[in-house]
């Protein structure tokens, strides 16, 4: 038995990712964090190539359960009367852990096209881009949907549907066999 070098088989032909394939990527591994019942979604906020941070849709330290703990999300299922999932969104734990000033000009790669608030709160931290996969239609009933995408058009954030690549895809299907859902109203 000689010194056998095993090459690992890359499932997309040894294809290099671009980019924007190499954070969206990262995005889906951080969306497989999340405790949510009613949506997993992930975010990797980007500037000058490096990552800044990243997040996923989750309660905050501290809170005694998550959505997956309780059984079930009570933005889907209003069982306690609060009518709201107990997590922070994915954008928001990412924006939190960085200061404000490194957060200026940065893109944000995130799973959905952000929700009503997570749309303020990334223009209020001046962001560049927003790239997403599939839009966020989920709002509430006074909140148009294309309002979170309007915000960012006039903040002058520039809010950009990446093509699904096939490395992309490859990281869907590993994590989330059945496919990102986005839930309806
Ligand atoms: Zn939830
Ligand atoms: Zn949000």
């Amino acid at each position: 038995m000689g010194d056998e070098i095993i090459v690992p088989d890359f499932s997309w032909n040894n294809q290099r990712l671009n980019w924007n394939e190499r954070w969206m990527c990262a995005a889906i591994v951080a969306a497989a964090r999340s405790s949510c019942l009613y949506i997993h979604t992930g975010a990797v906020i980007v500037k000058d190539k490096r990552e800044l941070a990243n997040g996923y849709n989750g309660p905050p330290p501290g809170f005694e359960l998550s959505c997956s703990e309780f059984g079930f999300c009570e933005k889907r299922t209003n069982k306690r009367g609060i009518g709201r999932c107990i997590g922070n969104h994915a954008e928001t734990n990412g924006l939190q852990q960085i200061d404000w000033q490194d957060k200026i000009g940065a893109d944000i790669y995130s799973l959905f096209s952000p929700c009503y608030r997570c749309s303020k709160e990334i223009a209020q931290a001046r962001l560049n881009k927003v790239y997403y996969l599939k839009k966020y239609t989920s709002t509430k009933e006074d909140e148009h949907p294309d309002l979170p995408l309007e915000y960012l058009r006039q903040a002058g954030i520039i809010s950009i549907e990446l093509e699904e690549t096939p490395p992309i895809t490859k990281t869907i299907e590993t994590f989330f066999p059945d496919g990102l859902k986005c839930p309806e109203v």
